[in-house]
């Protein structure tokens, strides 16, 4: 058994959708499970909706929602003569069920209808595409991913209960006797039937929970890159490809912000010590990486970028030490507002924080602390981390900066510097 899991940049349009097929017919006499995100930028147009939706914006959230509607209806179109008829009909039933909804007031929290609405989008992208594939005659079935995958009702983030959903997952798959089964990444449900989505970028994760659940032999993630860089190449032009990484350095590097693989993904497949594939879905015959339990040997320089940092000075207000007491206050209110800081730098008196720029989070923690300390707030700044550095690239990638902070262990360095 292997898990595929292609993301919104893989299926963002009707070229793509054939390409996927391609890819799919060369693996026909494998048991696959396809898991898929929403095309392109869907679930952000869907994120709209929500939105205008819980302001009270009615009409507007039913237009935007019918962009979103006609996109797919448009693909399903270009794509589908045979199937046409019956995959539009499952997609008018899931129209519908956002539409009934938007016409009624919210009377619970944003999070919930969030993922109501938002949670479609994967709907509608497997649906044309199962659809597709039968029209290719790549015979499959399709699942509702929610009938599977049971979550608590954290909504928007929610939390997956292993041991029913792989029950069920198992019992969806052995039932089966063809070869690929095509299923949503992302979504779930609670026991009440309510949708729910595991956080944005989540399908890498729920390909990890197929691939751990069925024991598969690998988890592939098709991707618009020719495996995992060492760098950004938006950002650096000469970035190269890592042709194998062991599982400890990816969550190393998801850890710094690289955003190369949904951080929850890699447990599952280290648990079960399943290898990771990531690959171009632009060039199936390059190699990609593997991501696996082995040690590797001489990696390059790895680099992750993180711009839109806070660098927030804490001062105690009356010259005193800064000792167990007010540090576990200050952990304290990390929790209660769930914030992560990026960095720490502590001092006798005084006290660094590197934090995301999250406004309203920033404000609640300022708040907070100011009942403790002096706060100050410096903004724009980019944090930068290299992993397995040297004297050049240090040089290469930090002369000129205008650096505020750093700290260096035997394997990381890390920089916060003014964003020019
Ligand atoms: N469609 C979701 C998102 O854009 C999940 C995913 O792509 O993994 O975040
Ligand atoms: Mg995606």
């Amino acid at each position: 058994m292997k898990i595929f899991k292609f993301g919104g940049a893989s299926v963002n349009s009707v070229d793509r959708i054939k390409n996927l097929k391609s890819i799919v017919a060369s693996h026909q006499q494998e048991r696959l499970v396809i898991i898929i995100s929403a095309m392109g930028k869907t679930t952000n147009g869907l994120e709209k909706v929500a939105d205008a939706y819980f302001k009270g914006n009615k009409e507007e959230a039913l237009q935007l929602f019918n962009v979103v509607k006609n996109q797919h209806l448009t693909t399903a179109k270009y794509l589908l003569v045979l199937q046409y008829n019956e995959c539009v009909q499952q997609l008018n039933d899931f129209f519908t069920e956002v539409e009934w909804l938007l016409h009624d007031k919210p009377v619970r929290n944003y999070d919930y209808y969030y993922d109501q609405i938002v949670c479609t989008g994967e709907l509608f992208s497997t649906c044309i595409i199962s659809h597709f594939l039968k029209e290719e005659k790549i015979n499959n079935q399709w699942l509702d991913v929610r009938d599977l995958l049971r979550t608590d009702n954290n909504f928007r983030d929610a939390g997956v209960q292993f041991d029913f959903s792989a029950s069920r997952i198992k019992a969806a798959i052995e039932e089966f006797n063809g070869h690929i089964t095509i299923t949503q990444g992302f979504i779930g449900a609670t026991d009440d039937n309510e949708s729910t989505t595991l956080g944005r970028e989540g399908s890498d994760y729920t390909a990890a929970i197929f691939a751990n659940i069925l024991d598969a032999t690998e988890l592939t993630i098709w991707k618009d890159v020719e495996g995992v860089m060492n760098a950004d190449p938006k950002s650096y032009p000469d970035a190269q490809l890592i042709k194998e990484l062991n599982f400890n350095e990816v969550i190393e590097m998801a850890y710094y912000g690289a955003q190369v693989i949904h951080p929850k993904t890699i447990k599952p497949l280290q648990n079960k010590n399943i290898p990771l594939l990531v690959k171009c879905f632009l060039d199936p015959s390059l190699k990609g990486t593997i991501i696996h339990h082995k040690h590797v040997k001489n990696l390059p320089p790895i680099i992750v970028n993180k711009e839109h940092q806070v660098l927030m000075h804490l001062k105690t207000k009356d010259f005193s030490f800064i000792g167990e007491e007010p540090m576990s206050i200050l952990y304290q209110i990390f929790s209660e507002i769930k914030v992560k800081p990026n960095l720490i730098q502590t001092g006798a008196i005084s006290l660094q924080l590197c934090l995301d720029d999250h406004e309203e989070k920033i404000a609640m923690l300022a708040e907070k602390c100011s009942h403790l300390f002096d706060v100050q707030i410096e903004k724009m700044l980019t944090l930068i981390t290299i992993r397995h550095y040297n004297e050049e690239i240090i040089s290469h990638l930090l002369t000129n900066r205008q650096i505020l902070l750093q700290q260096k262990t035997k394997e990381t360095i890390q920089t916060i510097y003014r964003t020019q």
